[in-house]
């Protein structure tokens, strides 16, 4: 019992900061620390740096000796090579799934969409519900890429989303684009179940392609906002 309190104080705490980040309220670049955040969220120091050693494995933030730690810039180079790479990696590893995927895989997908569909249900849901629903929305790619057999791609594509994880939290936050990731979802679920790996396929890069496109779209939406401000002042 006081193992699972543990594990609930140190999930919350990883959500909570995760959170801060991903919406903005702690802005790219800025500089943060263990004892800014135990303060705001009257924790003690063990969380929350437990918190951002994930965080940085996420790509989140990169800690600096006795400096704290940097929140991740946008850096669209990094953004467009992770996306192009994903785009191989995930479509070829959604056709391999469809040609290999057991009664039992499939029951797994479809158990995952399900647990999709109950989050989006919740009314009013907090933060930590949609970060909930995001995280199993990223898990699907990863359980479509390990149902696919082949290790490499599946610890490949793995590092990929986790460094794409940023993206599609910021895409999905601010462009309400829940209900097509949901229904783009279950569309390749439908095809790996129906064993048709062409289509497969070709719903999974279009579906990481219409991602990055939402995301360039932010992104060139944000830096005219900026450069409209500089000009502006
Ligand atoms: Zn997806």
């Amino acid at each position: 019992m006081a193992k699972e309190t543990k594990n609930t104080l140190r999930d919350s705490v990883y959500s909570a900061l995760k959170a801060m980040i991903v919406t903005g309220q702690i802005q790219p670049g800025s500089r943060v620390t263990e004892n800014d955040i135990a303060a705001k969220l009257t924790v003690s120091r063990t969380p929350v740096r437990e918190a951002f050693n994930r965080l940085e494995r996420d790509g989140l933030v990169t800690g600096r000796p006795r400096q704290g730690y940097v929140v991740t810039e946008f850096d669209i180079t990094m953004f467009r090579e992770a996306f192009e790479i994903r785009e191989l990696l995930d479509g070829h590893a959604t056709e391999l799934a469809a040609a290999a995927a057991t009664e039992q895989d499939k029951a797994r997908l479809r158990a995952m969409l399900a647990e999709c569909e109950r989050l989006a249900a919740i009314p009013e849901r907090t933060n930590r519900e949609k970060f909930q629903e995001l995280e199993v929305g990223i898990d699907l790619h990863r359980v479509i890429a390990e149902i696919s057999g082949n290790v490499m791609l599946h610890n490949m594509l793995c590092g990929i989303l986790d460094k794409c994880q940023h993206y599609v939290w910021t895409e999905l936050l601010w462009l309400d684009e829940w209900k097509i990731a949901r229904d783009e979802h279950a569309e390749i679920v439908d095809a790996i179940c129906a064993g048709d790996a062409a289509r497969a396929g070709t719903l999974a890069r279009a579906h990481v392609r219409g991602s990055r496109d939402n995301v360039l779209r932010l992104l060139q939406a944000k830096s005219d906002y900026r450069n409209f401000l500089a000009k502006a002042s």
